[in-house]
């Protein structure tokens, strides 16, 4: 049973556990604020924003207003400003939807680079490019430290390159590229042999809430994030579009969010996200250094409980939420499991690819794939205490106790 946002776990007539949800990179809770807000909206705006009478034009003028506050937030223009499903789904348009309009219009195989550590939304459709050989691809090795080397990168721009994906924040490790920094070398490249097509586009999924967002300042082209990770609704997303760029869409039928995204528009998820965004923006510093330092205390306690654990990725360019680590003598979802009995619910690699037998591609990015490597990743969010982190230190002293007997 839970119990209010502190979160209770009943697990026998009279004895209740904590609840402590370590996991904030898989979701988050949505804020109670934001909830009764939409409630109201699901009674009174139920009506297809494009319909001409009172109802249908109430609800496009929420619409419109969301996208203006979201458009405003990045420092973007509303009409540069599309709604899709999720982040996969902005993912997918912003690659698909410009490889194919390079396609249409131009007479050559178009190039893509993105690294070994994007999220399956990027890599997947990367990889599917390439097996229909409609683009060539480079998928670049980040360093051990899981950051990007900008000299490679550009060694590995060509004559044929029209889009560099590169993530903003990785969702397994955390680690933070230099988005900025790379956007310059663009900025340079497109200068100086005029290739007005190479194109930069960003997941930012990760990143909203911890990192900058402008999208002018940052110097990205196409940037996709979701309400999910920002204490909004799962199943609604954004694909910032820079207004000189074409895509193709990749949703065929009506003329929705500018001919971009056919599908009547989820104004409920819109609203939720937009009012989210809000929150992220209001609280961002503060909250940025209230995290940086739970992280940094919650890693220094996991060090010291004596059990050769590894932090991995860069301990300076990650998120302040993020404490991926390997514990190399004993398998990660056991400890996961043992520790969801103490209440406490963290994950190894990414939900997406959970539960699957093969290692974290991203660990495997850092340190190769000759053996099997274990990860646990604890994202902390809003709602994270330090008597949490003290609470799921204990409860791990405890589980590392028990287990070491199997495992040593
Ligand atoms: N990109 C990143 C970096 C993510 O962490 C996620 C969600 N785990 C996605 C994309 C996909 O998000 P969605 O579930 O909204 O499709």
């Amino acid at each position: 049973m839970f119990k209010s946002n502190k979160k209770l776990i009943k697990v026998s007539k009279n004895k209740s556990i904590r609840r402590v949800y370590l996991d904030n990179a898989s979701g988050t809770e949505v804020d109670k604020r934001i909830l009764k807000k939409i409630f109201k909206v699901f009674k009174e705006n139920y009506y297809n924003p494009n319909t001409l009478y009172e109802g249908g034009y109430n609800t496009k003028k929420l619409l419109e207003e969301s996208r203006r506050n979201v458009a405003n937030i990045l420092g973007a223009n509303a009409l540069e400003i599309i709604f899709t499903s999720c982040a996969t789904e902005s993912n997918n348009l912003a690659i698909t939807g410009y490889i194919n309009k390079i396609i249409q219009n131009h007479k050559f195989k178009p190039h893509i680079i993105t690294t070994n550590i994007e999220h399956s939304s990027v890599l997947e459709v990367c990889k599917y490019l390439e097996k229909t050989n409609l683009a060539e691809i480079t998928f670049l090795e980040v360093e051990n430290n899981g950051i990007v080397n900008i000299e490679k990168l550009k060694k590995s721009i060509k004559k044929n390159t029209v889009l560099i994906s590169i993530i903003y924040a990785n969702n397994e490790i955390g680690t933070i590229q230099p988005i900025r920094e790379i956007a310059k070398e663009i900025r340079h490249y497109r200068k100086k042999t005029n290739n007005n097509l190479l194109t930069f586009h960003t997941d930012a999924t990760q990143a909203i809430n911890y990192l900058p967002i402008n999208v002018e300042k940052l110097g990205v082209d196409l940037l996709s994030f979701n309400a999910s990770k920002i204490y909004g609704p799962r199943g609604i997303g954004v694909l910032y579009k820079k207004r000189t760029l074409s895509l193709e869409s990749i949703i065929k039928g009506g003329n929705q969010e500018f001919g971009l995204r056919a599908g009547t528009e989820n104004v409920f998820g819109i609203y939720a996200l937009s009012l989210a965004l809000n929150k992220v923006e209001e609280n961002k510093e503060k909250e940025i250094k209230r995290l940086i330092l739970l992280r940094d205390y919650f890693i220094q306690k996991l060090l010291k409980l004596n059990l050769e654990i590894i932090v991995n990725g860069d301990l300076k360019n990650r998120l302040p939420n993020n404490v991926n680590i390997t514990i190399e003598k004993i398998p990660s979802d056991l400890i996961v499991i043992e520790l969801s009995n103490y209440g406490i619910y963290v994950s190894e690699k990414s939900a997406c690819k959970s539960g699957e037998k093969k290692n974290s591609y991203v660990l495997e990015a850092l340190y190769g794939n000759k053996k099997e490597i274990n990860s646990l990743r604890f994202s902390l969010g809003k709602d994270t205490k330090k008597e949490d982190l003290d609470y799921a230190i204990s409860s791990l002293s405890k589980i590392f106790k028990k287990l070491k007997k199997w495992y040593n």
